[in-house]
């Protein structure tokens, strides 16, 4: 209905472009729809039309946005999702951006308009107006927001600029307030969609150019919408997510439909299936990190439901089924991606249950709440925890971990291989005895920091 729309506007419909994007270093994932626009934006490439439509497939789950550490928390972060955007490319700005957008909640899917909220950049006076004087919205339903959530940028560097969102509202049940309230981080108000007046070029000292033509950007989560259509209050409960929970519970004998692990593991099998699909492969650098991360927290949540064998492999044909007709590529890559998560299951079995051993040895004899770094260190350099997966759990237990603590380990073992390697053999010879499991972390010693700012995100 989406694209159909659209279309019926004069948008040109593009195919959704890969996860993995192409030639932009800055990026790990494709975040959004605009990516594959960027260049069209900066005016560094003309294309044959000026307006256009797609539901892109988007992986938050690193960089500037990174909703990994939301999943299952909040009933609205995946780290794979749909995006639905339609862009203008300095064709039209505002007033038909904020008219097509209504139009289609409103009137296409007939959403009542007493259940939206619309926010706008807090000094874009030009927006406000034409919500509150041309569309006609209640100033009941309307705030102004500050750039933290209402001036939009990909990345660090790149097209940006002020956007207006638009919100539903799940009803007085579920608890959380209006955007600009301090209980907005509740689930009530669900923000749907977000339109971008994409007028900016940031570069890396946060220097703002105009774009050569203002255009438009938007953004509207597939599942998010269909969470509202479906009448649920959590995106987890559409169809999609519940086929794929029953397939996980048809595993695990896992009762409980809502249980926070099954709708982890629903998330993460998309996200891992589509990022093999799209040719990230697990490794210890990069995406391929990101990939071999998420895969592990998912065989950690396996283990909680009691799946001690390899299952998280056999989640892709059920997801096929869900989502191989409106992609081609994902049913075309079944096989590899199968063969791809059963090797890093494997990969992975040894050390789980004894890692997992080691850490409740450990909370058990610790004194406060916090689990120490070299305890996180151990797990992460000889049992494959990549960092993050160990805060995972000390999170769901209410702990924390000592990252400072894990850095001093983690130099530590950086000196000691320094002096070794001035020896025959030393580092690469170790390696080599002690496997690739043993040794998740050594290629990444050197991106610290971004671990850490990972487990700030
Ligand atoms: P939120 O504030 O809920 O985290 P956002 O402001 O970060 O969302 P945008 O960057 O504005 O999201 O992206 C546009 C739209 O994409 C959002 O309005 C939402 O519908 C959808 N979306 C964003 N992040 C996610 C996610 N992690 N999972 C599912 N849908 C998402
Ligand atoms: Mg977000
Ligand atoms: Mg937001
Ligand atoms: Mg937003």
């Amino acid at each position: 209905m989406f694209l159909d729309f659209f279309a019926s506007k004069g948008h040109e419909v593009v195919a959704s472009s890969p996860l993995v994007p192409a030639n932009d270093p800055t990026l790990l994932f494709t975040n959004a729809g605009m990516v594959q626009f960027k260049e069209t934006f900066l005016g560094q490439e003309t294309r044959k039309y000026t307006r256009a439509v797609t539901t892109q497939r988007c992986v938050r789950a690193g960089g500037k946005h990174n909703d990994l550490e939301n999943v299952g928390y909040t009933a609205r972060h995946h780290t794979f999702f749909e995006m639905l955007g339609n862009f203008s490319f300095g064709d039209y700005f505002k007033r038909e951006a904020i008219q097509y957008a209504w139009e289609f909640l409103t009137e296409t899917l007939a959403l009542p308009p007493e259940k939206l909220w619309i926010t706008v950049f807090e000094e874009d006076d030009e927006a406000a107006d034409i919500w509150l004087k041309e569309i006609g919205v209640s100033a009941d339903r309307f705030s102004r927001i500050g750039a933290k959530d209402n001036f939009w940028s990909m990345g660090d560097t790149g097209p940006c600029g002020p956007c207006s969102e638009i919100f539903y509202d799940h009803g007085e049940d579920i608890a959380g307030g209006p955007p600009g309230t301090p209980e907005e981080d509740g689930d009530r108000y669900i923000e749907i969609w977000n339109l971008v007046f994409m007028q900016f070029d940031r570069s890396a000292d946060g220097t703002l150019t105009p774009l050569p033509k203002p255009s438009v950007d938007t953004g509207m989560g597939l599942e998010r919408l269909a969470a509202v259509l479906q009448h649920v209050h959590n995106n987890y409960e559409i169809d999609l997510f519940q086929h794929l929970i029953e397939a996980i519970q048809a595993l695990s004998g896992t009762e409980d439909s809502s249980n926070f692990s099954l709708r982890v593991i629903a998330d993460h099998i998309r996200s891992c299936s589509f990022m093999i699909a799209d040719g990230v492969h697990p490794s210890n650098e990069g995406r391929g990190y990101v990939l071999r991360r998420i895969i592990r927290r998912a065989i950690r949540h396996g283990h909680k439901l009691g799946l001690k064998e390899a299952f998280f492999h056999k989640l892709v044909q059920p997801l096929v089924n869900e989502m191989g007709d409106a992609f081609p590529e994902l049913k075309q890559a079944q096989a590899l991606v199968e063969k791809a998560l059963l090797q890093e299951e494997n990969r992975f079995a040894d050390t789980l249950d004894n890692g997992l051993r080691i850490l409740d040895q450990a909370i058990e004899d610790m004194g406060d709440k916090e689990i120490p770094g070299e305890t996180v260190f151990l797990l992460y350099d000889t049992y494959g925890f990549p960092i993050d997966l160990t805060a995972d759990i000390a999170r769901e237990r209410g702990l924390t971990i000592d990252i400072a603590g894990f850095e001093r380990a983690m130099e530590a073992q950086r000196t000691r291989a320094r002096s070794a390697s001035q020896f025959a053999g030393g580092l690469s010879e170790q390696i080599a005895i002690d496997g690739e499991t043993a040794f998740c972390g050594y290629s990444q010693t050197q991106e610290t920091g971004t671990i850490t700012a990972i487990i700030a995100d």
